[in-house]
């Protein structure tokens, strides 16, 4: 279930700065499939944790003078001294997702669209203007499916400026992926704003994960 949709600042993933956050409930329920983050294998067999691309770090010719792995530099391997190339399905279970093989997945219907952004009023669900595009909340290569819960009309503005990413609220761990917007604040202001509503099992689940606190980061490539 879709609940809000927060703004990340700043270019924070290598790619496109400010990205829009859509907050779920279950994304599991959209397609999602998780599993346990798996680090990349190298063509030679060797896991390439966080602690072994240090020392292919070290192993490059130009260091300390290059890049390091940590900053979006190569990936080195220090077993056979080779840069790796990842492949797409390996980026995606370092994320913990299960990837969708590229020729299974199916474009959104014009008729799936259509229905989307009827059932939005038109509006763009970031800022209310008027919806020109709808996009997939989980996406497609992580199982994100064409069922009217998982599509986002958006307006120009928020389908082009920006990159776009999901966090479940019921998955704290998954916000080590997001940087600059507390798992914690965002949970306890649904938790009070669904208490007002009287969402009672709702608050409850949410007072539990709260207590229990952060869980450890499990992803192999992204700082806590
Ligand atoms: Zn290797
Ligand atoms: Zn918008």
């Amino acid at each position: 279930m879709y609940i809000a949709a927060l703004t990340e600042p700043g270019k924070q993933h290598h790619n496109r700065s400010n990205h829009l956050v859509f907050v779920l409930l279950n994304a599991e329920s959209h397609g999602l499939t998780r599993i346990q983050p798996e680090p990349y294998t190298c063509d030679c067999g060797e896991k390439l944790t966080a602690e072994v691309l240090d020392e292919g770090d070290e192993s490059k010719s130009s260091w300390p003078n290059c890049k390091s792995w940590r900053n979006g530099g190569r990936k080195k391997c220090p077993t056979c001294d080779e840069y790796p190339s990842i492949g797409r399905d390996q980026h995606i279970r370092a994320r913990g997702y299960e990837p969708t093989p590229k020729d299974d997945i199916k474009n959104v219907t014009q008729h799936q669209r259509e229905e989307a952004l009827e059932e939005h009023d038109g509006q763009c669900i970031a800022c209310s203007n008027e919806a020109e595009y709808v996009k997939r909340m989980v996406p497609p290569r992580y199982g994100g499916s064409r069922e009217l819960k998982n599509l986002a009309p958006l307006c120009d503005h928020h389908y082009e400026d920006y990159g776009h990413m999901f966090a479940d609220l019921l998955q704290p761990a998954e916000w080590y992926q997001i940087h600059g917007i507390s798992w914690r604040d965002v949970a306890e202001s649904m938790r009070d704003q669904y208490a007002d509503q009287g969402a009672d099992s709702f608050v409850e689940t949410l007072d539990e994960l709260l207590d229990r606190g952060r869980p450890q980061n499990p992803y192999p490539y992204i700082d806590a």
